[in-house]
């Protein structure tokens, strides 16, 4: 029998909805500063989809973007002027910055309390001790998509391809925080598909187009895949190679409309937090 679709976009439009209705309840709406340096076309589509969403649910974005030569002093100081505003409960800065900047130095530079991508150092440690402070959204929204689903993820066994800081290794602490039984596994890992058969949930975010095949996938298995990749036309694909892998997979996400809607969902929910912890 061929897998369930996880719907993200109906899942993600939902979390909005929520979101909307207890803006609806604030004296003040929220705020969101979002950051872009440069021209980099991907964070163009990014950064306009987040700001869509924001207008959708009622927070007030506010646009900042600079030019690819502007400095790294100058971003510091943008950063600066927003963590003092007393009206902005949120900043994020788009990913990747010009080659010129250190990236970490600039995350650094952001207010924890308006960190809410969640990739503070200070948000970070919080993730893997109390479980508190802002979560990256998009592993935050991976685990909305799993409680969608009919499984309960406690003693799951779940295994991770990649382990990148935004995706792979937040992952693992919030499915763990859910009591499931992680594995993650990355590019020098021996044997991967006798790791990813074993799996009840299996997430693949490598960013190598279908790279995951039926024959990887335990049968019945919750599959997310949060891979953005264009094949071989040239047409959107994630990690899995999802025709193969829905026959055998119990669960899955489509690309598009699986885990990215969820991303921007969660960002909306952090601002929201922020705002609300901020009144
Ligand atoms: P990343 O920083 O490039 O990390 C990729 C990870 O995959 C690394 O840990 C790497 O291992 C591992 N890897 C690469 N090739 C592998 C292989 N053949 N076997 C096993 N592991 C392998 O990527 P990322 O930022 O986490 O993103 C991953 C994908 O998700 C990309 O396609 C990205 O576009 C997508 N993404 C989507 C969303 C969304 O909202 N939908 C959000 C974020 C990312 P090493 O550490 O050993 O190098």
């Amino acid at each position: 029998m061929a897998a369930q679709w996880i719907d993200g976009r109906e899942i993600a439009k939902a979390i909005r909805l929520g979101v909307k209705k207890e803006i609806e309840t604030l004296a003040r709406k929220p705020a969101l500063a979002v950051v872009m340096v440069g021209e980099n076309p991907a964070s163009k589509v990014y950064v306009r989809n987040k700001i869509k969403a924001c207008e959708e649910v009622g927070i007030t974005s506010i646009e900042c973007t600079m030019p690819t030569e502007s400095t790294e002093e100058r971003l510091l100081e943008t950063i600066r002027d927003l963590n003092a505003s007393s009206t902005i409960d949120g900043i994020l800065v788009q990913l990747p910055l010009p080659a010129h900047i250190n990236a970490k130095a600039v995350l650094e530079a952001i207010d924890p309390n308006k960190d809410v991508d969640g990739f503070h150092i200070f948000n970070t440690g919080k993730l893997f001790t109390t479980g508190e402070g802002f979560k990256p959204c998009t592993p935050a929204g991976i685990i909305e998509l799993l409680k969608a689903t009919d499984m309960t993820i406690a003693g799951q066994h779940a295994v991770i391809l990649g382990r990148s800081n935004i995706v792979g290794k937040p992952m693992a602490m919030l499915l763990l925080q859910e009591n499931a039984t992680v594995t993650i596994t990355h590019s020098q890992t021996k044997n991967l598909a006798d790791f990813t058969r074993q799996a009840d949930i299996l997430v693949a975010a490598i960013g190598r187009a279908k790279f995951v095949t039926a024959d990887m996938v335990k049968p019945g298995a919750v599959v997310i895949d949060v891979g953005m990749n264009r094949d071989e036309n040239g047409k959107l694909c994630g990690d899995v190679d999802t025709e193969a892998v829905k026959e055998v997979a119990g669960w899955i996400t489509p690309v598009p409309g699986g885990v990215g809607p969820m991303t921007i969902a969660m960002l909306m929910v952090n601002t929201l937090t922020s705002a609300k912890t901020r009144q």
